[in-house]
This record gives C-alpha cells, sequence and structure tokens, in this order.
C-alpha cells in the first residue's frame, strides 16, 4: 500500500534525523563541503508524535462535537466531500470513519508552503489524528495518498503501595492518599469472598502493593492488584496474585483459594434455549431489543436454585420479567433469576449455594417455560459463560515452589515501592 510505504519512509527520515542529531552531538560542530568548519548550533532532536515527524506543523485540535463527522472537520480545511469520500473508502478496512464519536480529541497537523519565496504562506494539511480512546488513535494520511494506519501511545507499567488505616471507607481513603479510586474495586474484586467492605471497619488497615498502566501520563482501565494485606477486626487476610492456566487468581500464604465458585446454571436438566446477545431479535415485542441473560428451558415447576451464597435483594413481580428473585453474593457479583411460576424465598433472606429459591414458568414476557438468568458483575450485566473466573482450587502439589517463589518475589518487591508515595517503573525494583 502506497500509504505505508510512504510512512515508513517518513519514519525513515525520523530515523536519519534523530542520528545525525546524536552525530552531532558528539562534536558540536558539523563539516561543510568546502572542507572548512562552521560551528553550527545543535540539531534539535525531531518531535515524532502519533508515529510521524510532528515538527514544524501547524496543529489545530478540539474534541468531537455531537453530530459532526469527519466531513465537517476537513471541510474547512479545504478538504472537500471527494477527498473526504475517497479517504473514508480507502480506510473502511482498517477504520470505518463512521465509528467516529463525540466527545474524543482530534488534532489537524498542517504544512506551511510557500509558492514561490515571495509568495503568501499556505497551509496545506497533512495529517489528521483521531484518539479512539485513551491508548489508541488512528491517524489519516491527508497528502497525495488518502488513507489511515492505526496507532497505540506507549503504555508505562508502574507499581504502587496503598498503605493506612480505614477511617471513612476503603474509596475515600485511597481517594484521600492520592491512590486511584478504582484500586477499591479491585479490592473489592479480589476479597469478594471473603469480606463484606460494606460493613469494613474503623481501624482496619491495609497494605497493598498494585500495578497500574500508565498512558501520556495519565492512568488507564484497572489497577492490578499483586498482594495485599487486609486486617478485619485484627485478622490478616493475605492475598496472593498468582496466574494458574494463564488466569490470574488470589490466594492465601498456604495456597488456599481466596475465590469460589457459582453453578455453572440454576436448573439441572434444562437446555440454554436462548444465549446472551445485545442484539437479540426479540420474539415477543418483534423487535431488536438486548438480551442481557441466558435462558435455560425447562418444564414448568423445575427447581431453581440459587448459583451460590448470598442474600436475597428482590423477591417481586413486573410486567416484563414475570416473577424473579434478585441475589446479591458479595460486593462484586448479583445473580437474578426470571419468568418464575412461583418464589420460594423473602427479601432479605440468606440463601445457600444450591438452595431452591423458585420454579419455573413463563410469567412476564416469555414465549415458553423457562428461566432468564442474569449476571452482574460491579453493577454491570455481563455474560456468565463467557466470564474467566479465577481459579477456585488450591494451588497444586507441582505448583507450590513456584507460588512460594512469587510470595517471595511480591514481598521483596513491596518493601522497594514507598508506601502512599509515588509510583516507581520497574527498573526502580531491579
Ligand atoms: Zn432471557
Amino acid at each position: 500500500m502506497t500509504f505505508r510505504a510512504k510512512a515508513s519512509w517518513v519514519v525513515a527520515v525520523a530515523a536519519a534525523l534523530w542520528m545525525v542529531a546524536c552525530g552531532d552531538g558528539e562534536g558540536g560542530v558539523r563539516g561543510s563541503g568546502g572542507g572548512s568548519m562552521f560551528s553550527a548550533p545543535k540539531e534539535p532532536e525531531p518531535t515524532i508524535r502519533f508515529g510521524v515527524v510532528w515538527d514544524d506543523l501547524v496543529v489545530d485540535s478540539g474534541e468531537v462535537k455531537p453530530g459532526r463527522s469527519l466531513s465537517h472537520l476537513l471541510d474547512p480545511a479545504g478538504i472537500g466531500p471527494g477527498r473526504v469520500a475517497t479517504l473514508a473508502a480507502n480506510s473502511r478496512k482498517t477504520w470505518d470513519v463512521r465509528y467516529m464519536k463525540a466527545g474524543h480529541r482530534w488534532w489537524l497537523a498542517s504544512e506551511t508552503v510557500r509558492d514561490s519565496a515571495d509568495a503568501e504562506a499556505r497551509l496545506v494539511p497533512k495529517w489528521f489524528v483521531y484518539e479512539r480512546n485513551p491508548k489508541d488513535y488512528a491517524l489519516f494520511s491527508l497528502g497525495d495518498t488518502l488513507g489511515v494506519r492505526l496507532g497505540s501511545y506507549p503504555v508505562d507499567t508502574v507499581y504502587a503501595r496503598a498503605q493506612g488505616t480505614i477511617v471513612n471507607s476503603l474509596y475515600m481513603d485511597f481517594e484521600k492518599a492520592g491512590h486511584p479510586t478504582n484500586l477499591a474495586v479491585a479490592m473489592a474484586s479480589v476479597y469478594a469472598w471473603t469480606i463484606d467492605f460494606s460493613r469494613v471497619q474503623k481501624d482496619d488497615t491495609y497494605d497493598v502493593l498494585y500495578r497500574r498502566e500508565v498512558v501520556n501520563g495519565t492512568p488507564v482501565g484497572m489497577p492490578v492488584v499483586l498482594s495485599s494485606v487486609f486486617t478485619h477486626w485484627d485478622r490478616p487476610l493475605e492475598a496472593y496474585r498468582f496466574e494458574t492456566e494463564g488466569v490470574g487468581g488470589y490466594f492465601d500464604l498456604e495456597g488456599g483459594s481466596l475465590q469460589k465458585v457459582f453453578l455453572k446454571a440454576p436448573v439441572e436438566f434444562s437446555r440454554i434455549s436462548s444465549r446472551y446477545n445485545p442484539k437479540r431479535f426479540h420474539p415477543v415485542l418483534n423487535k431488536v431489543k438486548g438480551h442481557y441473560g441466558t435462558d435455560y428451558a425447562a418444564p414448568t415447576g423445575t427447581p431453581i436454585v440459587a448459583v451460590g451464597d448470598g442474600v436475597v435483594t428482590k423477591s417481586s413481580y413486573t410486567s416484563g420479567n414475570g416473577k424473579y428473585v434478585k441475589i446479591r453474593h458479595n460486593s462484586t457479583y448479583e445473580t437474578q433469576y426470571l419468568h418464575m411460576s412461583r418464589r420460594a424465598v423473602k427479601e432479605g433472606q440468606r440463601v445457600k449455594q444450591n438452595e431452591v429459591i423458585g420454579y419455573v414458568g413463563q410469567t412476564g414476557l416469555a414465549t415458553g417455560p423457562h428461566v432468564c438468568f442474569r449476571f452482574w458483575k460491579n453493577g454491570k450485566q455481563v455474560d456468565h459463560l463467557r466470564e474467566e473466573f479465577p481459579p477456585s482450587d488450591p494451588i497444586a502439589a507441582d505448583l507450590q515452589q513456584a507460588f512460594a517463589d512469587e510470595v517471595a518475589r511480591l514481598e521483596a518487591m513491596k518493601e522497594k515501592v514507598p508506601a502512599n508515595g509515588k509510583a516507581v517503573s520497574p527498573d526502580a525494583l531491579r
């Protein structure tokens, strides 16, 4: 592809300029063709942004406004509908410009061109950059070749340590100490089965080593807890992250898992009649309506069981759900069971895994007897069949040495990270 060739040409030029700059640094002078030496100011290193040389460009930038498309942004720069259409067509396979959304940042970089020595300078658009998310962007070439290339900002990994005593709540105390508030969400997941964070006490203490990603100096995504000691009611609860079968799970010092397992389905001897699908065509409503659950078809009256221990938060009826029950398992997970013929539990009641909470029916919007099973993670409905649950078995015998080594490594690492201080790079931990 021509654009790709051109892009690599740009990179080659950038590299060449870079080498010139480096070579220049050695002597501080530059040879000229005539053999005489002239002192010259040090050639500055070129600024590379979005993978291209960004120097000497005139840059306009902003955020995409609601209802605006690529042509709205490029038209004022002299790129008419015809060229925008070509750009869109050439880009479609890599990145469809119709994905552009309001609120995302953009940059338009133009070259200053003078047609003759005494002519007025004019701007010729060269690059358009659209930030797809805090990590990734699309770089459009506006020169002779119209096209797009996808790129990502460099991602840095840093390590930090949160240590303290609960004064208000984990969330507020983390925020006060300069830690990301979503570290509280990560902690709630780690200890989902062992600590009820809504009942955490003043004077409970924490000491957490965590990792996070930083892009352009801004933290992105969820922090990852690496090791933690949370002392609840004077009982220290350790958690160490360890990967088994490629999934990171949390284990105590003895290698016992901090996670428990959910039952795969709320009904025995059932079949899945409809899967989680946000774009499903609804058979009763006769229109597209997301299906945020998994349907298990079974004869009316078949017992429905709780997939895990928890507290019944709803035992109710709506015209859509029919008779339904909702259970909170911990601060991370909730489940809901719809279209029951009869409910068997009351709100506020504690239930055990496998306990009968109701019976299959077809109340509400249902075409036949089934239970629509819905699964919440941190307040968001997810497809439980696609969730990667952390391992719930203890560390296997053949992995115990590797786990002990990992615990020692994390402990040593924690000692090198200042508590509630600045996040450190991996280099500082070697
Ligand atoms: Zn359903």
